[in-house]
């Protein structure tokens, strides 16, 4: 029995008598700290509420921090102890159950925790339910989580008694001379671990399991293949029901699914992972981003340009891609001797045009801009839907001017973002400003001169447009700060997408030049921007958005001409012969079909506008006018409906009013 101090963060201290537990010593400090901690911080290292506490020698406080909920640090905890309950549910309803790991996800949105096992016949989605409720009957018993701590050697004994071989590999890979080992106590289970863990199983109310997946111990294809259980676990059951929502809501607008009912695009697996065939529908929706975007360029004075799709070799070492991003580009391909690359990036094409000739400080700026297709190796693993691949196109433009035209190339690059995500129907729109800041963890090129006026050059940018940014101090590139943009979708989901660089390396890797007003050669200042970022990203992002249905302007089929009978399906080919004329995208449904059904169909795909026709409607030369989330809105003569929707598609409204 001893005395001595405990202290809560910096807060208030107490006197303690030894031996007791962090959570008892919480208790003195706090109780009601004390009586909500999941774990806590004991001179900084996370341990359990049950771990004892050694006074320090020299006489200075034990400084406890309690982990709480709605922390991330708390939610580490209660996933983690989460999965050890799971793996305790398994091992009760099926012994001989094999465990792998069974880590916490915080970054997954999908996902809070998972475990690996390898049970004696395949679990099945059936099992999930099963499982569940067992981890609730398991937890209503508010059994404590015990630590032990073992030798190496007992730890290799006990897992080869309970016949768990993969626990035993880690142990021997992982373990010092002493192993600590987890109980949940009256339940089979037991797992090498770390910690910590929360007090006890009562703490864990809201949890769910989400699906059942393949996998291999050590996510090595050579290794025995396990099941994967996926879950998740939150602070209360209210946060766990606003994720699922969520989470189905997400779904309903997941553009994979979406790609393929509205036959937007596909990816062909026996033709290449990430490469994505644009189907005639999705290709509308492109030319319309391209069009606009091709509008908007040369409104501001950009010059459109091409270049090619590979090149030798040498332009990929001058650039420092091979060296710095070798990982990411396909391996050369050689012809009559000289290799090639496929382009990971456009940059170094519109450095080669700038190149091609002198230029005078009267020639700047010179902005070149290109739908430019590139191609990354991306690993199997990381791919998924639209958003990431191997081949996509960037709306990329790439600025050469001199020092004192830097801020307003800029300024109109940030006015240019704005407008085209505004015109795409995203209200909100982050800003982050990455600096180099004062981080000297990482080699940054250029001098401090320089990125203090670069970076004061972007902040100005933004805040004289009174926009609200994140400054993010060293997530700058190497070679120069940046401002990225991110969107919200339309159910609160942030997406990023565009980026405008400042660039120090290139204009001096390339030897770029022009002529000053002093007859001297001079480094232009070289700016890269992307607004849409990359256009498959983009229309999956908008897929999601809009949940397929797309604004007029987009919308691949923009009127569905219905005729209720046969009698009419002549006139139904005329009305879309002149809307056609008028530039409109229709099809028409001449099936032999009730118009019920005709209607559901063109419900399905979307279509903004469907043009019912019957007897009547010829007779008048009108148009019954459906609106998909209207219904119906009235007849009309043909003439007024083309008016209406010129109007809409010329305007680029976002909503058919
Ligand atoms: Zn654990
Ligand atoms: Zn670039």
């Amino acid at each position: 029995m001893s005395e001595f101090n405990v202290q809560l963060n910096d807060g208030p201290a107490a006197v303690v008598t030894g031996p007791i537990t962090v959570g008892e010593a919480l208790k003195k400090l706090d109780r009601d700290l004390a009586k909500q901690a999941l774990a806590a911080r004991v001179d900084g290292h996370e341990v359990d509420l049950a771990f004892t506490l050694i006074e320090h020698q020299n006489g200075q406080p034990v400084r406890i921090e309690p982990v709480l909920p709605e922390t991330l640090e708390g939610l580490d905890v209660l996933r983690h102890s989460t999965a050890h309950l799971l793996a305790a549910a398994v091992l009760d309803l099926f012994p001989g159950t094999k465990l792998g790991i069974g880590p916490a996800l915080l970054d997954d949105p999908r996902y809070g925790f998972f475990y690996d096992v390898i049970a004696p016949q395949p679990l099945t989605e059936a099992d999930l339910p099963i499982i569940e409720k067992r981890m609730r009957q398991i937890a209503s018993r508010n059994l404590p989580y015990r630590r032990d701590e073992i030798s190496k050697a007992e730890a290799l004994r006990i897992f080869q008694e309970r016949d768990e071989p993969l626990k035993r590999e880690l142990i021997d890979e992982k373990a010092g001379e002493t192993v600590s080992v987890y109980y949940i106590d009256n339940s089979p289970f037991i797992d090498f671990c770390l910690g910590p863990h929360v007090p006890n199983t009562n703490k864990l109310r809201a949890f769910k399991l989400l699906s059942l997946a393949g996998a291999y111990w050590k996510g090595d294809a050579t290794q025995p293949q396990m099941q994967r259980i996926y879950g998740t676990a939150f602070f209360t059951q209210e946060q766990l029901d606003a994720w699922l929502k969520q989470r189905e809501e997400a779904e309903k607008r997941d553009h994979r699914r979406l790609g393929k009912e509205l036959d937007l695009f596909s990816i062909q697996e026996q033709y290449g992972q990430g490469l994505i065939f644009w189907h005639p529908k999705g290709a509308v929706v492109r030319q319309q981003m391209e069009d606009f975007l091709r509008e908007e360029l040369v409104k501001r004075n950009y010059s459109i340009v091409y270049t090619p799709h590979i090149a030798k070799r040498e332009l990929w070492q001058i650039s420092g891609h091979e060296q710095n991003y070798g990982d990411s580009m396909f391996a050369p391909t050689t012809l009559e001797e000289t290799e090639f690359r496929l382009k990971p990036m456009n940059c170094p094409f519109h450095i080669a045009i700038y190149k091609s000739q002198q230029r005078s400080y009267r020639d700047l700026p010179q902005r070149y801009a290109e739908m430019g297709t590139v191609y990354r190796a991306e690993l199997s693993g990381t791919l998924h839907g639209l958003m990431r691949v191997r081949g996509f196109t960037v709306d990329d433009a790439h600025l050469f001017c001199t020092p004192g035209q830097v801020r307003k190339e800029i300024d109109d690059c940030v006015d240019f973002a704005y407008q085209v995500l505004k015109t795409f129907g995203f209200e909100k729109i982050k800003f982050e400003l990455s600096v180099k800041g004062s981080d000297t963890s990482k080699q940054w090129l250029g001098s401090e001169e320089e990125w203090a006026k670069a970076e004061a050059a972007l902040a100005e940018a933004l805040d004289a447009r009174h926009i609200k940014y994140e400054r993010i101090e060293g997530e700058a590139a190497f070679y120069g700060p940046k401002i990225d943009f991110k969107v919200e979708d339309a159910i609160g989901r942030l997406w990023q997408l565009g980026t405008v660089q400042w660039d120090f390396n290139f204009p001096e890797r390339f030897e770029l030049e022009y002529i000053a007003e002093d007859n001297k050669p001079h480094r232009p200042v070289m700016v890269h921007r992307a607004l849409f970022g990359s256009i498959e990203r983009f229309f999956g992002v908008l897929i999601e958005h809009y949940a397929g249905a797309f604004p007029l302007w987009l919308a691949p089929v923009q009127a569905a001409v219905l005729p209720i009978t046969d009698r009419v399906n002549e006139y139904a080919q005329q009305v879309a012969a002149q809307l056609r004329i008028a530039g409109l995208r229709v099809e028409t449904n001449l099936r032999g079909e009730k118009i019920g059904a005709k209607i559901r169909d063109a419900q399905m795909q979307k279509v903004p506008f469907m043009l019912v026709l019957g007897d009547r409607e010829i007779e008048q030369g009108n148009v019954a006018v459906r609106e998909r989330s209207k219904g119906d809105i009235g007849v009309m003569s043909l003439e007024e409906f083309k008016t209406m929707a010129r109007r809409l598609v010329t305007t680029r409204a976002l909503t058919n009013t």
